[in-house]
């Protein structure tokens, strides 16, 4: 069934709102100005509203189903965030303002650059990086800076693990670094041997996830740090997994000069679609005068008052980003952590790493794990490979997922040559253990579909709006106007 386009029901003359009788006088407008060309559909109120509803059911969302999306932390988005973000005071706010004008969301930015090192354990935060990647060049732009006013200009090398996010040879290529690639252990972790083999003064650093994407703590991460810190290098850690330490286990302790936060993942602000993000840099002393500015500092006045004002590091690597991050994200996170308190996060963190121990060890007897023997942290990495259904790839289990209601996990990430028919699933920690049981229920059950009707698996999904697209196609041909059927 395809929708009609709000076009297709235009019907002239049809009206969607009435609109009062005008107070001011009537005016010409400019003739260059009207054109005819440009045609609006003609629709009652009640047809565009159920237009949009019905199209916005036609995805997959946090607020519809279990979003076990792996490395993203598709997180429930509680309401009071929203109502936060959207107060007065805070919305309607510009960023030229004066600074006198805008103590609140000064005071409010503040608060969550604090919150944000302490929980870090680090020194000083900045929040400009608009995303989780953004972050990552912010970083490695600060190390570089940091070798730079050194005088040290030969380190231009970035240790990177195999089992990265993409996005951290990205970056690191972004800023102009060579990327080495580190093999990974057979318990998922950093090849220490590798790691030491590579280390050597033209390094800038290592770049490196934990939880690592195989849902695995690094379990030499201290010695890897150690390692790299005595080489002269640095150690970035890409915080979007920190939704599995929250309270537990703080990186600047671990060792990590530089973190980014995704506000967006760990924080439960809604994201998908492409935004908006939050990427903040939190990072410890070694960093600090390298942050990108504006960020805020406090002052207090001869009277005693505190005073927020903006404040640039005296070698700051300069902006990230127009104005200060994106603020309406930066408010729900702030809420975020103000609800849940310090125990309250830690919670967050132990709910997280529980319920994906829960849906591995439910799992683990019909899916291969390929680090099963170990207690995965708040996401688990399993393989489409059932016994008995040689046909069946990890892309087929997740199609017919869809038939069961949930959103597939993230497929063929880690790569496939870490991880064959890589399924990483994170339930996060706010479903509960009803929906977890009905998605094992699923998995369990599409795994004997697979070994008796695989042709079920193949042909899925059977019940969504739309059936298997071509991803490649639309990638290449991307048509982002609505264009008029005739
Ligand atoms: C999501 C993610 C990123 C990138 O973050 P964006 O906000 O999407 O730019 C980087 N690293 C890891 C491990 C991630 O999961």
């Amino acid at each position: 069934m395809t929708e009609p386009l709000i076009f297709e029901l235009s019907v002239p003359g049809r009206k969607g709102v009435l609109l009062p009788d005008p107070d001011v006088p009537e005016a010409e407008l400019p003739e260059d100005l009207l054109r005819e060309d440009v045609p609006l559909p003609e629709v009652s109120q009640v047809d565009v509203v159920r237009h949009y509803t019905r199209l916005s059911q036609r995805n997959m969302a946090v607020d519809t189903t279990m979003y076990p999306l792996g490395s993203c932390t598709m997180k429930f988005n509680p309401r009071v965030n929203e109502d936060a973000a959207r107060l007065t005071g805070f919305a309607a706010i510009h960023p030229l303002q004066d600074e006198a004008t805008v103590q609140g969301a000064m005071h409010l930015m503040y608060e969550l650059q604090r919150y944000l090192a302490e929980i870090a354990g680090m020194s000083a935060v900045s929040l400009q990086p608009a995303a989780g990647a953004q972050g990552e060049l912010t970083g490695i732009l600060m190390m570089r800076a940091y070798h730079a006013a050194r005088g040290d200009h030969k380190r231009t090398k970035m240790l990177i693990p195999d089992s990265a996010h993409g996005t951290n040879p990205a970056s690191s290529a972004m800023a102009g670094l060579t990327v080495v690639e580190l093999p990974s252990d057979p318990r998922g972790n950093v090849d220490l041997e590798a790691l030491k083999a590579n280390l050597d003064d033209t390094v800038c650093g290592l770049m490196i996830t934990n939880p690592n994407t195989f849902g695995m703590f690094e379990e030499h991460i201290e010695e890897v740090c150690q390692l790299v810190h005595a080489a002269g290098g640095l150690v970035y850690g890409d915080g979007a997994n920190m939704n599995a330490l929250l309270g537990i286990a703080k990186p600047g302790e671990i060792g990590f000069d530089v973190i980014h936060y995704n506000l967006h993942k760990t924080f439960s602000t809604p994201h998908g679609g492409g935004g908006p993000g939050s990427g903040p840099v939190a990072v410890n002393d070694k960093l600090k005068d390298f942050l990108p500015g504006p960020i805020v500092r406090a002052r207090e006045t001869e009277d005693g008052d505190i005073v927020y004002e903006w404040y640039t590091p005296p070698h700051s690597i300069g902006r990230m980003r127009a104005f200060h991050g994106n603020f309406g994200v930066l408010v729900r996170a702030y809420t975020y952590i103000r609800v849940h308190g310090e125990a309250g996060l830690r919670a967050v963190s132990q709910h997280a790493v529980l319920n994906a121990n829960y849906i591995q060890a439910r799992l683990k007897g019909t899916y291969r794990f390929p680090h099963g023997d170990r207690f995965c942290m708040h996401e688990t990495c399993a393989q489409g490979i059932i016994a008995g259904a040689p046909s069946i790839v990890a892309l087929d289990i997740s199609k017919r997922l869809i038939d069961y209601g949930f959103h597939p996990p993230t497929n063929y990430f880690p790569l496939p040559k870490l991880v064959p028919e890589a399924l990483l699933i994170e339930p996060t920690e706010t479903e509960s253990k009803d929906t977890l049981d009905r998605f094992c229920d699923a998995m369990l059950r599409i795994a004997e579909e697979a070994r008796t009707q695989p042709e079920l698996l193949k042909e899925a999904p059977h019940y969504a709006p739309m059936r298997r697209l071509d991803e490649v196609k639309a990638a290449r041909e991307l048509v982002l106007c609505c264009v008029i059927r005739e």
